[in-house]
C-alpha cells in the first residue's frame, strides 16, 4: 500500500501543536513525517511561534535536545519568499 503522506495530516495536527508546546515526546513516526510534509514542518513552525509567546515569562522548555530538533525542522522548513519582518 502506498499511503499519501498528507493523508495523516490533519490527524497530527494535535501532535504537532502538543510537540511545539513541549506537551509531547515526538515519535520517529512524526519526526519522520515532518522530515517529508513541508505543510506539517510550516505548521509546527507556526505552533512552535506560539509556544516562544506563550513561554516568554518563565519559559519551561521540555529540553534542550528536543528544542534543537523542534528548531532544526523549522530552519530547514522556512520559506526563503516569507522574510517579512
Ligand atoms: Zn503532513
Amino acid at each position: 500500500m502506498s499511503a499519501t503522506v498528507q493523508a495523516n495530516c490533519s490527524d497530527l495536527q494535535a501532535h504537532i501543536a502538543a510537540l511545539a508546546l513541549g506537551d509531547l515526546e515526538p515519535s520517529e513516526e512524526l519526526l519522520e513525517h515532518l522530515a517529508k510534509c513541508p505543510p506539517c514542518r510550516t505548521a509546527l513552525c507556526a505552533y512552535v511561534r506560539c509556544a516562544r509567546m506563550k513561554h516568554k515569562r518563565g519559559y519551561t522548555a521540555p529540553s534542550p535536545a528536543l528544542r534543537e530538533r523542534i528548531l532544526a525542522a523549522c530552519s530547514e522548513t522556512t520559506p526563503q519568499t516569507e522574510q517579512s519582518s
